[in-house]
């Protein structure tokens, strides 16, 4: 539940900059921030500094307009060409969205759209999908089959493939799963999806900057791109590992012409279709997140790969030393922690102004690694959480 908003001072005259300003400053005062060291349960995190100069100087720009911003479809084109080289296709179709929650309804759209006709298409889940499914469910005309987890909350190879040979409209897989960072075997199941001609949504929301470099340090993660045959969609956030400002997402397609599926045709002459969700949108996130993709190039997300991996050791490390015990081999960014009372850990460590996350499904205390955190804030977290952990077992 929302908190009771204060009733504030009388609309009706305004109020001075200054007057605004200060409202502000109060009304934001118990917010956190990411360099405090005390967020540990956020996928996203602070802006790249380019990101914000980017977004600031065109926070005018609206993508719903490309008549008056002609530089965002261009920017669209070059964006689309980046990411989808990150993830395996230059030539990818690519849809710039608020999210991955848009991004995933286009997906499941466009398989709505392609089964006209033909009843309530079938679209196959795992249990690990990230809940923005559920709102996709109960917006769109499918039928929901859903797959169970494996023992490292992965989707369950076997039974998603069984399940692939009754041929549904549409499946999905995620690469780094929000609750745990899971990997679904992805190089398995897409394959065979091609040959039962099942098309494949990744959601790659979480994993698709990280993923890309997991093997090569070391960390044998499922694949996750359009290198793997069958892998016909994929979501992408660069508002979570990638240092793009929110709001910003990505859908990308391997054939540009599936698009069609989602063309929107707009009502006025010589203005664009929309293939997204959404109209009215700021293109100071598309241009914010162009600034920093072309920034970064790929070695800079390498090298953010690299930390993310680095920093995940760290903490394993840590509470191992503290005696706290992970509740599972960790694919990605997550890593949980096994206790006898989880929510009134979440409890003292929020009463010590510190936020972690607890799985309400799997019981375990999540901590969700970001380059936001130094390995001096990862030890200050670690002792922290072992004192909790002890005054909650009493
Ligand atoms: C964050 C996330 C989403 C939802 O993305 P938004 O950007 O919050 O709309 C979907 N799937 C996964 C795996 C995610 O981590």
């Amino acid at each position: 539940m929302a908190a009771a908003t204060p009733a504030g001072p009388s609309w009706a005259d305004g109020a001075s900059d200054h007057q605004v300003r200060e409202e502000i400053r109060q009304l934001c005062a118990d917010d956190h921030d990411y360099a405090d060291g005390t967020v540990f349960n956020s996928i996203c995190s602070e802006p790249f500094p380019l990101a914000r100069e980017v977004f600031a100087e065109h926070f005018g720009a609206n993508m719903g307009d490309h008549r008056i911003f002609p530089s965002l479809p261009r920017v669209t084109t070059l964006v689309t060409r980046m990411l989808g080289d990150l993830l395996g296709a230059p030539d990818a179709g690519g849809v710039p969205t608020s999210g991955a929650t848009e991004a995933n309804l286009l997906a499941v759209l466009a398989a709505v759209r392609d089964a006209r006709g033909t009843g309530r298409p079938r679209v196959l889940l795992a249990r690990n999908a990230h809940f923005s499914f559920e709102k996709i469910l109960a917006l769109l005309p499918v039928e929901p089959v859903w797959v169970d987890l494996d023992a490292r909350f992965r989707a369950d190879t076997a039974v998603f493939r069984a399940a692939l040979a009754t041929r549904p409209a549409l499946a999905v897989l995620t690469s780094g799963t929000s609750e745990c960072g899971a990997v679904d075997d992805i190089e398995t199941l897409a394959p065979y999806a091609a040959s039962v001609g099942v098309p494949l949504h990744v959601d790659g929301a979480s994993g698709g900057f990280l993923v890309p470099f997991a093997r090569e340090f070391g960390h044998p993660v499922s694949g996750t791109g359009f290198e793997i045959e069958g892998v016909e969609s994929v979501s992408v956030d660069p508002h979570k590992y990638g240092g793009a400002p929110i709001p910003s997402g990505y859908l990308l397609v391997r054939d540009p012409a599936r698009l069609e599926a989602l063309r929107s045709p707009s009502h006025y002459r010589g203005a664009a279709d929309h293939f997204g969700l959404l109209g009215t949108r700021p293109g100071a996130a598309l241009l914010a997140t162009y600034a920093v993709l072309r920034q970064q190039g790929r070695a800079g997300y390498r090298a953010a790969a690299r930390e993310i991996f680095r920093l995940r050791s760290v903490t394993l490390d840590l509470l191992e030393r503290a005696g706290l015990p992970v509740a599972f081999a960790p694919d990605l960014m997550v890593v949980g922690v096994s206790c006898p009372d989880p929510a009134a850990v979440q409890r003292e460590m929020e009463r010590r102004g510190l936020i972690v996350s607890v799985s309400r499904r799997f019981g375990f205390v999540r901590l969700v690694i970001q380059l936001h955190q130094t390995d001096a804030q990862l030890a200050s977290l670690v002792d922290h959480l072992a004192e909790a952990v002890k005054e909650t077992s009493a």
